[in-house]
């Protein structure tokens, strides 16, 4: 992983992971509007109709949306379920959680929400305890990706569903080339504009390239335990979604 120049050991990634949370957790929504044009949002809509949680039975459907931030997630869950679903939003980041907790007393469905600091690496719950695992634009995050899948398999029901929604990298020419520009060029001074500091989206920017391509991260989440693994690319590649199943 790079920072700037600097060649960053693994052990110094969540550091600068957590920086950068910390720092933007209030203008959080504001950074994403801004950087994705609003395609976030869209994404989000097909990632959760993609998850189709259901509107009703009589075991609450729970979920467990990880670095689930300020709630993005977890709100499309509890209104495309009616409320019949439960989620838990955790994070390792406890400027996100708070913010996201804040927002979350305005929601229609609130109960059954609940926020829980943690760090995916290593989870705070028992085994197979719930019945989805989502993580959205977390996963890239995650300094041992590795493990955050053998412990969503670990707290995942059997019959239960993993679902990561990341970004890939374009590939559609043209499109690439206006992404990079786009990349390198406005959202670290974008940044720079909203929180004062324009190196840790460098650090973002670069994540996003280093992050596996959908294929060979397909092929992590099958190591990790999960089955029928398939995904979905999104608005010319630049985010797909990952479905897979714990059957065993
Ligand atoms: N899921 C939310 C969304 O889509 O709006 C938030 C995504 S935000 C780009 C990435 C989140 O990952 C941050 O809230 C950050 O704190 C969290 N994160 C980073 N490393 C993590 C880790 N090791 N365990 C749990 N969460 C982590």
């Amino acid at each position: 992983t790079h920072f700037g120049e600097r060649e960053v050991p693994l052990g110094e990634k969540q550091g600068l992971v957590n920086d950068v949370f910390h720092k933007v957790a209030d203008r959080y929504d504001l950074m994403n509007d801004m950087m994705s044009g609003g395609m976030h949002r869209v994404w989000k809509d097909a990632f959760v109709a993609k998850l189709a949680p259901p509107k009703s039975g009589n075991d609450h459907y729970h979920v467990l949306d990880m670095a689930g931030g300020t709630g993005d997630i977890a709100q499309r869950i509890m209104s495309a379920s009616h409320g019949n679903a439960s989620v838990t939003v955790s994070d390792i980041n406890s400027d996100m959680l708070r913010v996201g907790a804040e927002r979350a007393k305005k929601w229609r469905y609130q109960d059954g929400v609940d926020f829980v600091e943690a760090n995916a690496e290593e989870l705070p719950f028992e085994d197979k305890k719930f019945d989805a695992y989502t993580i959205a634009f977390g996963i890239r995050n995650v300094p041992q990706i590795d493990r955050a899948l053998r412990e969503a398999y670990r707290v995942l029901k059997r019959g239960g569903r993993l679902m990561v929604l990341e970004f890939s990298t374009v590939d559609v020419p043209g499109l690439d080339k206006v992404y990079d520009l786009f990349s390198d060029h406005l959202i670290p001074p974008m940044g720079k504009m909203v929180t004062g500091d324009g190196d840790p989206y460098q650090y973002l920017v670069e994540s996003i390239r280093k992050f596996p391509k959908p294929e060979p991260f397909a092929q992590m989440i099958r190591e990790a335990g999960f089955e029928n693994v398939s995904y979905t690319p999104l608005t010319g590649n630049i985010a797909t979604i990952h479905s897979a199943w714990k059957i065993r």
